[in-house]
């Protein structure tokens, strides 16, 4: 699948801050950023940073910032999230998506269809329903209770033609593929594919509180039913405001098996700064796929409490946005394992 992609990237180096103990192991650790931050997953992530960043410069709460900024991503209606994305093999695209506080309250939705921002949707089942999780009809049935109109289901120009060539060999191949673009010099981002269907962001705002947001309309021409790691509180998305936060792309199947978020939270808790604890969850996904994770990309992005940003992938080809306190908003490229 070939898209371009906006080339309005400001670029520049993460040198900001200074390094600093972890106050959780006293070792030293990387790039302290000063808050509010906001950091999302692949080169969306620098438009949906934006609409972030617009309220966490007004002392906005992170839960805000983090659903307004993903928001903007699942409205680009020829992008790789929401209603504009990819179907499943019938035809259909199906929306998943959860989000966290700083309290540890949490919602999320699956196989929710025909509605816009269902990251919006996420956060009313945290807010309005007793319960953390709402699937398909039930959750349309929800999101219609609630006041939000059922949008048309049809497939945008450029998902019907991938979905028309698609049918030509309907060739099952669940696997996500390995991006191959690349930040080449400031500003500049390389041509390549990509078949990743999410954003996952999290932020810190001007209070020190953490939350964080996921949202996907899964692998494209997937099962219909199927259900990754994006919306599964734990494997795409934790926050532990004491700790700091973590979301997942990529494969979510194996996101899944080493519940990828929470582990990345987990590994912080145990004094390991952002990037080593991201990329001890890929080492660990690396070990149980053994020759097979050459076929699949997986990616965690981390923040701290202290406001120390990491990431880590699988494979080459991650790119995630970060902005930082004074609105510098860049993509960098993502540390690797294979
Ligand atoms: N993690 C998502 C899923 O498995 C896909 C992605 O990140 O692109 O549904």
């Amino acid at each position: 699948m070939k898209k371009d992609r906006r080339k309005f990237l400001q670029l520049s180096s993460l040198g900001l801050g200074s390094m600093i103990l972890n106050p959780f192991s006293g070792k030293a650790s990387g790039k302290i950023l000063q808050k509010p931050i906001v950091v999302s997953t692949w080169d969306a992530g620098i438009r949906a940073n934006m609409a972030a960043w617009e309220i966490l410069q007004q002392n906005g709460r992170a839960l805000d910032a983090v659903e307004k900024g993903v928001m903007v991503t699942e409205a680009e209606r020829n992008c790789c999230v929401g209603l504009g994305a990819n179907p499943d093999r019938d035809g259909k695209v199906t929306l998943d998506a959860c989000i966290m506080d700083e309290n540890f309250n949490c919602g999320s939705v699956v196989f929710l269809e025909r509605i816009k921002h269902p990251i919006h949707i996420a956060r009313l089942v945290m807010e309005k329903t007793p319960h953390v999780m709402l699937a398909g009809e039930g959750a349309q049935q929800f999101a219609v209770s609630q006041g939000i109109p059922l949008e048309k289901q049809e497939l945008s120009k450029e998902a019907k033609k991938e979905y028309e060539e698609w049918l030509k060999k309907t060739e099952y191949k669940p696997v996500i593929n390995i991006e191959n673009k690349q930040i080449t010099a400031p500003g500049k981002l390389s041509d390549g594919s990509f078949n990743h269907d999410t954003i996952g962001m999290i932020a810190m705002d001007a209070a020190g509180n953490l939350s964080g947001s996921c949202t996907t309309s899964g692998m494209g021409f997937k099962m219909r039913g199927r259900i990754g790691d994006s919306p599964i509180i734990g494997a795409g998305l934790y926050v532990d405001n004491e700790i700091g936060a973590a979301v997942a792309t990529g494969q979510g199947e194996d996101i899944i098996r080493v519940a990828g978020a929470h582990s990345t939270v987990n590994y912080m808790q145990q004094g390991f700064s952002p990037e080593e604890a991201c990329k001890k969850v890929l080492e660990k996904l690396l070990k149980i796929k053994g020759s097979k994770a050459k076929d699949i990309q997986a990616a965690v992005i981390a923040i701290s409490k202290t406001g120390e940003v990491g990431a880590y992938a699988l494979q080459k080809g991650f790119i995630y946005a970060v902005c930082d306190a004074n609105g510098k908003n860049r993509l960098i490229n993502a540390n690797f394992l294979i």
